[in-house]
């Protein structure tokens, strides 16, 4: 039986789909080049914003023509969706056969020979057993990177930020014996490859599971385990994601600046450079702390790269939220920032707390103090998913918002449109008639804007 997967979401899902593919294949089956090709077809969905569910649900739809088609095939989730409304989805789409919750995945060739046998929906959605085998499984056969592997050092989160689904989904912190992944990295670099990419939600509170953030003299396991990596022959460079910068003590800045196999590169989520807003979203530093932390980096590696993520629009978030979350960023002097409009997930706290709130304000949204509205400028750039900010020199003046700074702008047949407000129909009509007044006009002959190859 040949086999494939698509996988949704963050690195941890994909680690997740490497492991299923190798158990898959442990036990007879074949990857297969595409969904067309396969006989059994699995989503690893994700539950971060509304979108990913949206798109994966989408695609389920999609699936039922191939169904229909070659009625033998088996279709199934995994992941975060999976977790959180495989029961639901299991009655409402008649061709998905199963459904794999995020602490299941080591018993996915035994849901699929029963769904096979006896032509059931089989739903695997219990929390929090031995998630642990299977999750060291890599592909040698040149499916997964020759130069990079991912290394999952732990699974779920305690920290309930109050947007935030995983928790929910992904159950609490379980960091892996410090043997079992130094093992596992052992192996790796016995068959050649360099790189190390640690994943975990949290890592940087590796070893320290469901405990609150310790002072900054505090050891650091992460820190340890560092090192010990490091120490490994073979391998040559290590990388992680994400840290919390709750959890980013003195012991993990030296273990991190002391170690030169680990990239000087930190992906340090901010979420917001507003302190009340950090407060609402439960993330239990403020904004001194998180400047702290990339000031001592700095300090000790003036080449140091930094990326973040960033929640626009969250609710009660006001101008002067927004503006402080400029200021800092435009501090820090990020490479890579990834911007997120803010998704209310069911079950959330904040979500909760927004629909309790009296109407008049947008999902929760309080005027600003000042008294101005939300302007359509401050719509757009919640809109923003994901901006490049990288920066040719850092410093405070050089870190280019661009997606903040413009509207969304399309370059066409080298040419840059700014999106208007017109009605796809509207613009088909002005572009053909472009096209008629201008019959050898190239730039005039392509797509009409907005429409997108
Ligand atoms: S630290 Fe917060 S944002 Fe990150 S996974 Fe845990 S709850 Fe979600």
């Amino acid at each position: 039986m040949k086999f494939y997967i698509k996988t949704y979401g963050c690195q941890m899902n994909l680690r997740d789909s490497d492991s299923a593919a190798a158990l898959l294949i442990e036990h007879g089956f074949a990857p297969a080049d595409g969904e067309a090709d396969a006989d059994l077809v699995i989503l690893n969905t994700c539950s971060v914003r509304d979108q990913a569910e949206r798109k994966a649900i989408g695609k389920l739809g999609f699936l039922g023509k191939l169904k229909r088609e070659r009625p033998w095939m088996i279709f199934g989730i995994m992941g975060c969706m999976a977790q959180s409304r495989g029961a639901e989805l299991l009655k409402r789409i008649r061709h998905l056969d199963f459904a794999i919750g995020t602490d299941q995945i080591h018993r996915i060739p035994q849901v699929i020979d029963e769904v096979e046998e006896f032509r059931m929906k089989k739903a695997c959605l219990e929390a929090g057993s031995a998630t642990e085998h299977g999750i060291d499984s890599h592909r040698f056969d040149g499916a997964e990177s020759p130069h990079s592997a991912f290394v999952s050092i732990m699974r779920g989160c305690s920290r309930y930020c109050s947007y935030c689904i995983v928790p929910f989904v992904r159950g609490p912190e379980r960091s892996r014996p410090m043997d079992s992944i130094l093992a596992e990295c052992r192996t790796l670099a016995a068959h050649g490859v360099p790189e190390i990419f640690l994943l975990g939600q949290n890592v940087s509170a590796y070893g320290l599971d469901n405990t609150a953030p310790p002072p900054d003299d505090a050891p650091s396991p992460f820190g340890e385990l560092l090192k010990g990596i490091a120490a490994i022959d073979g391998v040559r460079r290590i990388r992680f994601t994400s840290p919390h910068p709750a959890y980013f003590t003195q012991a993990l800045i030296d273990a991190f600046t002391q170690t030169d196999k680990v990239c000087k590169y930190v992906h340090l989520p901010l979420q917001s450079g507003s302190d009340r807003v950090l407060k609402l979203m439960n993330r239990p530093y403020d904004t001194a702390k998180y400047l702290s932390i990339t000031d001592r980096l700095r300090e000790r590696a003036p080449w140091m790269s930094f990326s973040t993520d960033v929640i626009v629009g969250f609710p009660t978030e006001t101008e002067a939220d927004f503006q402080a979350t400029r200021e800092l960023m435009d501090r820090v002097g990020f490479d890579n920032a990834f911007i997120f409009k803010y998704s209310p997930r069911k079950g959330t706290r904040s979500a909760q707390n927004a629909r309790r709130r009296p109407a008049g304000g947008q999902g929760g949204t309080q005027p600003d103090p000042a008294g101005r509205p939300r302007t359509p400028r401050r719509r757009r750039e919640s809109e923003t998913r994901r901006t490049d900010v990288r920066t040719p020199r850092r410093g405070p003046q050089q870190t280019q918002l661009r997606a903040l700074e413009r509207p969304h702008r399309h370059v066409q047949a080298g040419r840059l449109h700014a999106r208007s407000g017109q009605s796809r129909r509207k613009r088909r009509l002005r572009a053909c008639e472009d096209r008629a007044r201008h019959p050898h006009d190239p730039v005039r002959r392509t797509r009409p804007r907005g429409e997108m190859s």
